[in-house]
């Protein structure tokens, strides 16, 4: 169902949040073992926040735009009184004692969180085979990986259990689930979304974002968990628009550009089906141009300089000392330090923490972390500079579809090298989602990516709006 239809039924008493609650939580439990797309489920808040959707319609009052609404959460959110592991040995008994603004935000608006959702540890991966309780299986085809890191998020909304569910995005970790799932997910502007409770990854680059199995339903979420947060020094003061009021069709006229640095790659499957995308567009009303992008190529490096630096930093506190898992048995501080983190850290996580170390370190701080940061300026230059030209930027996700379980885990630099489209609008900032755009020979879903100016959604999601509509 869509967030309208399951506002309908409501209204119309053909259900109430309560049995609709009730029965999605049976649905999604007995649909994991499938995927693994769920880490746990909370049916006690679950029927709590039901049973106040219920209160209110009794009462005459409107229930809210998400009104019961089954909605996944990505383990990396902090949910109060609801265990929250980050994919992490560390954290696998953690449960915290406040929710994230998010979190806060969706259930005023009547929103039903089902359960956590699988992820890569620390949100760090694209293929979800990093989390410590098991890959995610890709629905549409389960030999395949749903992509990462918000992998069981794209997997729950693809499956159905979920109408809508919330996933983080750090360099890419909910466009490229969306993409290899068939669902939409979006990355907002950095700062428009409280990070309040994101556990934290790479604090410049982390986002908290939705997937939805439409553009509208997409929408809908983020208008509910946008906005200000003081919480969040970093979110943005600015106004909201009522995004899927703007859902009108009506794209003529818009200036989309194509950056030749990304088309060159693609496998030609992608490549036909982002090209037939634009050419729906073009149909529109849209105008098309070519584009460029030059410091394209330093992207991957700049981006795992960065992202890698902040990652040793924020994983610091993870030391056993306060909460999470301890090691057992040690003698001494520094012994117990050691073993808590060599135990409890996965493998991505101890190589990101070394990588990061090493960059940040003296005598290599200049070489490493400030070339990057004065790359990640170049980089988010030449996207204002396109967007001098055109209104939006269309792109691919991947470079190719799902790929099997087991495939890259042995080759990080190749999985790093996967992420070359999205990581670029995370540096710069900039709203960036994808959208389905057709199926390879195969069956598996490609995404089309959608990047416009900072805060400027509206545009993004109208184009993908109009997109989804003609070429459904
Ligand atoms: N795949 C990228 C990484 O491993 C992005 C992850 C993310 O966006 N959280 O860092």
């Amino acid at each position: 169902m869509t967030i309208d239809q399951v506002r309908e039924g409501l209204l119309a008493r053909r259900w109430s949040a309560t049995e609709l609650a009730t029965e999605a939580l049976r649905f999604a439990e007995a649909e994991n073992p499938r995927t693994n797309a769920y880490l746990h489920f909370c049916p006690e808040r679950a029927l709590e926040a039901a049973r106040r959707v219920d209160q209110r319609i009794a009462h005459g009052e409107d229930p809210g735009a998400l009104a019961g609404v089954p909605v996944a959460v990505k383990d990396v959110i902090l949910t109060q009184g609801v265990r929250t592991t980050c994919g992490s040995k560390l954290l696998a008994g953690y449960v915290p004692p406040y929710d994230a603004t998010a979190i806060v935000r969706l259930e005023r608006a009547g929103g039903v969180i089902l359960g956590k959702t699988n992820c890569d540890e620390f949100a760090m991966g694209s293929s979800t085979e990093n989390s410590a309780f098991g890959p995610v299986r890709n629905p549409v085809d389960p030999s395949r990986v749903p992509g990462g890191s918000s992998g069981g998020s794209a997997a729950a909304v693809a499956q159905g259990t979920a109408v809508v569910s919330l996933g983080s995005d750090t360099g890419g970790s909910v466009r490229q689930p969306a993409s290899f799932c068939g669902v939409v997910g979006v990355t907002p502007t950095y700062g428009r979304v409280s990070r309040y409770g994101l556990t934290a990854f790479a604090s410049s680059l982390d986002h908290i974002g939705p997937f939805a199995r439409t553009v509208k339903d997409a929408a809908t979420v983020l208008r509910v968990i946008a906005g200000r947060d003081p919480a969040d020094s970093t979110s943005a003061d600015a106004p909201v628009p009522d995004y899927p009021a703007h859902l009108d069709g009506h794209v003529k006229g818009l200036k989309l550009g194509l950056p030749r640095e990304y088309l060159k790659d693609l496998t030609s499957e992608t490549g036909d089906l982002i090209s037939r995308g634009v050419e729906v567009l073009k149909r529109g009303g849209c105008e098309v141009r070519e584009i460029s992008l030059p410091a394209t190529d330093y992207a991957i490096a700049c981006y795992y300089i960065i992202a890698t630096a902040e990652a040793s930093s924020n994983l610091a506190r993870y030391d056993g000392v306060r909460y999470g898992f301890r090691s057992s048995g040690s003698d001494t501080l520094s012994d117990m330090y050691r073993n808590t983190r060599g135990e409890g850290f996965g493998a991505e996580c101890k190589r990101r923490i070394m990588l990061g170390t090493y960059v940040l370190s003296h005598g290599y701080y200049d070489a490493y972390y400030l070339k990057a940061q004065k790359v990640r300026s170049l980089i988010a230059r030449d996207f204002a500079n396109a967007f001098q030209e055109v209104d939006a930027i269309v792109a691919p996700v991947s470079p190719f579809p799902a790929f099997r379980l087991g495939e890259k885990v042995d080759d990080p630099i190749g999985m790093y090298l996967s992420d070359i489209y999205t990581i670029t609008g995370s540096l710069a900032g900039i709203p960036c989602m994808s959208v389905p755009c057709g199926t390879t020979a195969q069956g598996l879903p490609v995404g089309m990516q959608i990047l416009t100016r900072h805060f400027d959604e509206t545009t993004m999601f109208r184009l993908a709006d109009a997109y989804e509509k003609t070429a459904i």
